[in-house]
């Protein structure tokens, strides 16, 4: 039966047990070195300096949406497992108590044991099922046994928390059966379990439906085609960890966002004086400012400029900008903007235009802004998969004299449903005489639209304030432009990069923990979750984190509409 399982000479499992030491290589530091070959070095230079209680070289900082993919993740492996109810986790079971110091801690060589054991049994499907070929090693989400004739194989079943299929899909698929096959296990497929887009929760915790298994011809063959590049890709992250210097010749690019943002982006981005150690000091001499324009498509103007030897966007002489952006656009009047203001390093603002559009608004207006959260598994009955659902907003009423004339806000953390309370009071609060100003309004329009088609007894008031909605952000967009835009790290007309061009007293840099719709809702988790809810395993969420989330979310939604406020006044 062993020889079935594991191949002669293969290395058997239980003498890995005994004989094994450290992994160096799991499938998420090959991910990192796929993504970049310097993720993977700064990686593996911060695991061993935590290790020793060092200083990394550089910090690893995961955003907000990082962190909720992560919850996502954990949410839907959860409701994967429920799928086999005969299952055998091998996580849960190899964790250990350190006899000296009394700690739980994972022990991968007993994981590996266990895997092998389960395996022999031949019945039962097993979740972290943990495989080591070389010095990688990798745990697989699902192994399903299948008989065909006397002999059992087995299926290999990766869970995501997608809707399609990707690229990075296929990658860790092929990285964890070519592990497991050079191990001696016989697969007779690979399969990627995928949440269904547009589920439906019917009844509090029926999952039934969520998922669906993918495991179609293609998809075996694209895993077997990707597995073809494993030795060269194992190779190339040997030579990177053998490196003695951080390989900066990988430098940031479109690598460093896909197919996630990498940690290391704040590191990588900092301005240098080109020194190799952690310590490194602002650049103060003035750099060109980068060849980039607005909404350029696949920076084909930026290019041509390039090309044609400009390599400081303030020295292209205004002649050629009027060339390249000739049309009646939107864009083409922002870059024209964008390149005067670079080159004078003043803002460019057409006042009077700004006045007219502002004129033809019904004054007071009132500024709204939406908080919402999305749950890859519903939790709510009525709600689907994905699905942003409204749990705060902000509103200031605005004189046209740019006086406030009062805020009003909602914020539901009682765990339940928040829409129906949410649309009853915004129904309250919305004087159905004044335009309704949002930042990018097709988002708050779509989550009325929403609101209105979920509550038919609303939908009326509802719709009217659907069609009150306009949009504040074309107004700036056409008649102002300031120098630091041009460089943001941002969208170039994002609230947060507008905001402090025209209100430097106003920073989200200044707010607590919440500083994007990304933190709003892993705050609004916490400030929600019920009593007994925990952060991570053992970890209960108190009552003070709960009301200081709170508090964060109130003062950051709050911002977002006091800053379209102060946005109003300076283009007055
Ligand atoms: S930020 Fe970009 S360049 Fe730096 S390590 Fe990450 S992917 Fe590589």
């Amino acid at each position: 039966m062993a020889q079935q399982l594991w191949r002669a000479d293969s290395q058997h499992p239980q003498d890995a047990g005994r004989r094994m030491t450290t992994p160096h290589l799991s499938k998420s530091l090959l991910n990192n070195y796929r993504q970049c070959p310097r993720r993977l070095w700064l990686e593996m230079q911060d695991r061993a300096a935590r290790k020793k209680g060092l200083a990394p070289v550089a910090q690893a900082v995961y955003s907000a949406d990082t962190t909720k993919r992560f919850l996502d993740g954990h949410v839907i492996g959860r409701i994967a497992q429920a799928c086999w109810s005969e299952g055998v986790d091998i996580e849960k079971a190899s964790w250990i108590t350190d006899e000296d110091t009394g700690q739980r801690q994972r022990d991968l060589n007993y994981a590996t044991h266990l895997t092998y054991q389960w395996m022999q049994d031949q019945r039962r499907p097993l979740f972290e099922a943990t495989f080591q070929h070389q010095n990688l090693l990798v745990m697989a989400d699902v192994m399903v046994p299948r008989r065909h004739g006397h002999r059992v194989y087995w299926q290999m079943i990766e869970v995501k928390s997608s809707t399609t299929p990707k690229d990075y899909h296929i990658t860790d698929l092929a990285t964890q059966a070519w592990v497991a096959e050079q191990s001696g296990v016989d697969l007779d497929s690979v399969a990627l379990l995928l949440v269904n887009k547009g589920f439906e929760l019917h009844t509090a915790g029926d999952y039934t439906g969520l998922l669906g298994l993918h495991d179609d011809p293609d998809l075996q063959a694209q895993v077997r085609q990707a597995q073809q590049q494993m030795p060269t890709t194992l190779r190339g992250a040997a030579q990177t960890l053998a490196l003695r210097q951080e390989p900066r010749k990988h430098q940031p690019g479109d690598q460093c966002t896909s197919p996630f943002e990498c940690p290391y982006i704040g590191h990588c981005t900092e301005k240098t004086t080109g020194q190799t150690t952690g310590k490194t000091a602002k650049q103060t001499t003035p750099q060109p400012v980068p060849i980039r324009f607005y909404n350029d498509r696949g920076g084909a103007k930026a290019q041509t400029l390039i090309d044609a030897g400009h390599t400081d966007l303030r020295q292209v002489p205004p002649a050629t900008i009027a060339r390249l952006w000739n049309g009646s656009t939107d864009t083409h009047g922002v870059n024209q903007r964008l390149a005067q203001a670079v080159r004078t390093g003043r803002v460019v603002m057409d006042r009077a235009g700004a006045q007219a559009a502002l004129q033809t608004l019904s004054w007071p207006v009132q500024h709204l802004d939406f908080e919402t959260i999305s749950f890859i598994a519903p939790v709510w009955p009525g709600t689907q998969s994905g699905q942003h659902i409204p749990f705060q907003y902000s509103l200031h009423r605005q004189a046209q004299s740019g006086q406030v004339l009062g805020h009003a806000e909602f914020l539901d953390t009682t765990g339940q449903d928040p829409r129906r309370a949410l649309a009853e009071q915004l129904v309250k609060d919305i004087d159905p005489r004044c335009t309704v100003l949002a930042w990018n309004d097709s988002f708050e329009r779509a989550v009325i639209r929403d609101l209105a088609e979920q509550f038919a007894e609303l939908r009326k008031p509802l719709m009217r304030i659907h069609d009150q909605v306009q949009d504040l952000l074309p107004i700036v967009r056409r008649h102002y432009f300031h120098p630091n835009m041009a460089q943001a790290e941002g969208s170039t007309f994002s609230i947060k990069t507008v905001l402090p061009c025209m209100a430097a007293h106003l920073q989200y840099s200044q707010l607590g923990t919440v500083q994007n719709g990304g933190e709003a809702q892993l705050a609004y988790l916490l400030a929600a979750a019920p009593p007994g809810a925990e952060k991570e395993p053992g970890q209960t969420i108190t009552p003070a984190e709960r009301q200081q989330a709170r508090k964060d979310l109130l003062a950051y939604c709050g911002l977002d509409t006091e800053a379209m406020v102060e946005i109003v006044k300076s283009l007055k």
